[in-house]
Formats: structure tokens, C-alpha cells, sequence
């Protein structure tokens, strides 16, 4: 395509963007916002660690810590609900969300720490037989 057919096509093709808050269709690919279920949640933190975008924020305190996301920052990759072993994290199917100042879409939690399971009991050993006595000496045998 030469230089005027390219120009001509695109001063008469009509619009290619589209105005607020019309939207494109999400991908196929698209996994979904990230939903957080505080009460499953054992405060491991694998899931910061898996987020290589930054949208998950955690931080610990005394007998609590703090766990954040920020829809914002992420790129709705899966990894952090793969890593999370406690089933505490999700995806949805809802729209990528849209916003217009940085951090406005961040939900924050600051979860009490569960306290540890109680350890199971110690087996008792069977009881060891003690020496007899022998009725004819009168002692041990
Ligand atoms: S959401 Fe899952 S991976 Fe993240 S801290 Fe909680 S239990 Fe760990
Ligand atoms: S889906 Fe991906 S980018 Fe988004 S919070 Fe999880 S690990 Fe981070």
C-alpha cells in the first residue's frame, strides 16, 4: 500500500478509538480481578512473592499483618491465585476495571493472625514390665 492509499484510508476509515465509557471486549485470555477471601487467608505472603507487578502489597504486625491489591498494577496473570494454597484467592470474570488516578482501585485488609493448631498428643509409650520377684529368694529376679 503506498503512502496515499494508507492517508486516504485513514482520513475517510472513520474512528479507531472509542469514548469513554464505551470499552473493547475483553480477551478470551483475560483471567480475571483478583478477589481475596481474608478468612482463608494464613498470611504466607506466596503470593507477594509470586506478583512480580507489584499489586500485591504485605506487610506484618504484632499478631496481625496487612494485605493489599491494587487492581491497578495488575496484569490479571493468575500466578499469585496459583501459588496461594489456602484456596484464599480467586479470579473473576469481571471486566479489567477502569480508573483514573493511580492506587484509587486498592483494597487493603488488615487480618487478626489465627493462632497456631494445637500440636497433637504425644504418644505414650506402652508400659514397660518390671522386674518380678521371686518367691523363693525373696528378691529380684
Ligand atoms: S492470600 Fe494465599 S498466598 Fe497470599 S498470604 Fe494469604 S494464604 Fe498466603
Ligand atoms: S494476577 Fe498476577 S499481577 Fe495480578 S496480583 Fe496476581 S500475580 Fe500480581
Amino acid at each position: 500500500m503506498n503512502i496515499l492509499t494508507m492517508l486516504w484510508k485513514n482520513l475517510w476509515g472513520g474512528s479507531r478509538t472509542m469514548l469513554f465509557p464505551a470499552r473493547p471486549e475483553v480477551s478470551e485470555r483475560y483471567r480475571g480481578l483478583v478477589r481475596f477471601d481474608p478468612a482463608l487467608c494464613t498470611g504466607c505472603a506466596i503470593c507477594k512473592m509470586r506478583c512480580t507487578s507489584r499489586a500485591i502489597e504485605f506487610k506484618t504486625g504484632k499478631g496481625e499483618f496487612y494485605w493489599s491489591y491494587d487492581p491497578g498494577q495488575c496484569t490479571f496473570c493468575g500466578r499469585c491465585v496459583e501459588g496461594c494454597k489456602s484456596h484464599a484467592l480467586s479470579q473473576d470474570e469481571e471486566c479489567p476495571p477502569v480508573y483514573t488516578t493511580i492506587g484509587e482501585l486498592k483494597n487493603s485488609y488488615t487480618v487478626a493472625r489465627k493462632p497456631p493448631a494445637p500440636k497433637p498428643a504425644a504418644a505414650v509409650p506402652p508400659a514397660v514390665a518390671g522386674p518380678t520377684a521371686n518367691p523363693a529368694t525373696g528378691g529380684a529376679q
